[in-house]
């Protein structure tokens, strides 16, 4: 029922990207409703004390996941935006370089942590996400999407790690 509210959106943010936007999941309650308890299903709560959701839709995902399970919610963001001391992760995008950030005291040595993003692609940015999580001593249990677009082959980059995404294209 939860692929009726993604809306696919051609050439956004640029030509040949067909974008797949979650706004329309969200504003259904039903929707949302469904998402939070599908990745909640997804998971086993008592291997992992922290959900890490990615900037920005990671956020809206992951801190509700987080809500649901009586979990804690640890922000990795784009480069600037922290404001404690923070370690850093670069990663390669088709044009050029991109950062990720976290801060030094986010997760603690040994605990595990759920990692959440809205849609796995490339898998660039949550293989960067897991080392930060690593950096800092965390144990990643797991990686849970929305969506995972099969074709690009993501999860091979998360290899170690359950990967998990609600809807597949
Ligand atoms: P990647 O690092 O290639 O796995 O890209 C993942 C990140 O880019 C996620 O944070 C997604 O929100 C975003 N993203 C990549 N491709 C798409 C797409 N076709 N539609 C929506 N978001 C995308």
């Amino acid at each position: 029922m939860i692929h009726e509210y993604i809306r696919d959106v051609p050439d956004f943010p640029k030509k040949g990207i067909l974008f797949k936007d979650v706004t329309p999941l969200l504003q259904s309650p039903a929707g949302l409703r469904e998402t939070i308890a599908g990745m909640a299903r997804s998971v086993e709560p008592a291997t992992f004390d922290l959900v890490c959701g990615i900037e920005s839709r990671g956020f809206i995902f992951g801190t509700a996941l987080a809500h649901h399970l009586g979990k804690g919610f640890v922000p990795i963001r784009k480069p600037g935006k922290l404001p404690w001391k923070t370690e850093t992760e670069s990663y390669q995008l088709e044009y050029g370089t991109d950062r990720i950030e976290i801060h030094q005291d986010a997760v603690r040595p040994g605990q595990g942590v759920l990692m959440v993003d809205d849609l796995l692609a490339t898998g660039g940015t949550m293989e960067a996400a897991l080392k930060l999580v690593r950096k800092l001593g965390g144990k990643p249990v797991g990686c849970s999407f929305v969506i995972e677009l099969d074709f690009l082959a993501g999860r091979k980059r998360l290899e170690g790690v359950p990967v998990h995404a609600l809807l597949h294209y």
